[in-house]
């Protein structure tokens, strides 16, 4: 079983991608941590994250296990994964991988902006998620607080604003909703409730293999 969940950043789609995952015995690929990856090396080499070349060699590098590193979760990687994953040569890269990470055992459960759509068009079942941006800003500034960080709300939801029009205006793959998936609005769900929504969708769906 595939189970494809996308939706911009602080939707919950990580962490509901994570309990189905368990739930159903299945593997687990935060695909945005592959884009921060290239960030990252991107931003180690001194590169300009922007420039196609840099970043596709940087893509090349990005092996398994970079993607464990707690330094991919800076703001600043968030920001430069954006802008690497608007260059087609990087998506390319890492389009293999993930298909590849999709069929192997019984399946997984693959969270990202593309993965309904692009990824894995014949996934399963298809979850998309939203929330307004200031729901989503919310969260994460409050996540920033809980690390201990002097985080400001406003300038949290500029980043956030930034990073959704990067996304959804990109070229290649933007983020969107297939036309097959559910949409979940978790603006007023905790994670339990998106989950208890999730599983009830899954319960209605037929498996498509
Ligand atoms: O989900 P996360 O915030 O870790 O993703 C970081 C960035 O990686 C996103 O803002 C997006 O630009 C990119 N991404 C993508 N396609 C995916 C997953 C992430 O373009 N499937």
């Amino acid at each position: 079983m595939i189970i494809a969940v996308d939706g911009p950043a602080a939707s919950g789609k990580g962490t509901l991608a994570r309990r189905l995952a368990r739930h159903f015995g299945l593997n687990h690929l935060d695909t945005g941590s592959l884009y921060r990856a290239v960030a990252f090396r991107a931003l180690a080499a001194g590169a300009d994250p922007a420039d196609p070349d840099a970043a596709v060699a940087a893509a090349r590098q990005v092996t398994p296990r970079d993607l464990d590193d707690q330094r991919l979760r800076d703001e600043k990687v968030a920001q430069t994964a954006s802008v690497v994953a608007a260059i087609p040569g990087v998506r390319a890269v890492l389009l293999a991988f993930q298909r590849e990470f999709a069929r192997r055992g019984k399946g997984a459960v693959l969270d990202g902006r593309d993965i309904g759509t692009v990824v894995c068009p014949d996934a399963d079942v298809k979850l998309f998620l939203t929330a307004t941006v200031e729901a989503r800003a919310l969260r994460r500034f409050k996540e920033l607080q809980a690390e201990g960080g002097t985080a400001i709300y406003e300038r949290v939801l500029q980043d956030m604003k930034l990073r959704d029009a990067r996304d959804r205006e990109r070229r290649t793959a933007p983020l969107h909703r297939a036309s097959d998936a559910f949409e979940l609005d978790t603006t007023a769900l905790d994670a339990d409730a998106a989950f208890a929504a999730a599983l009830r969708f899954i319960g209605e769906t037929k498996p498509r293999r």
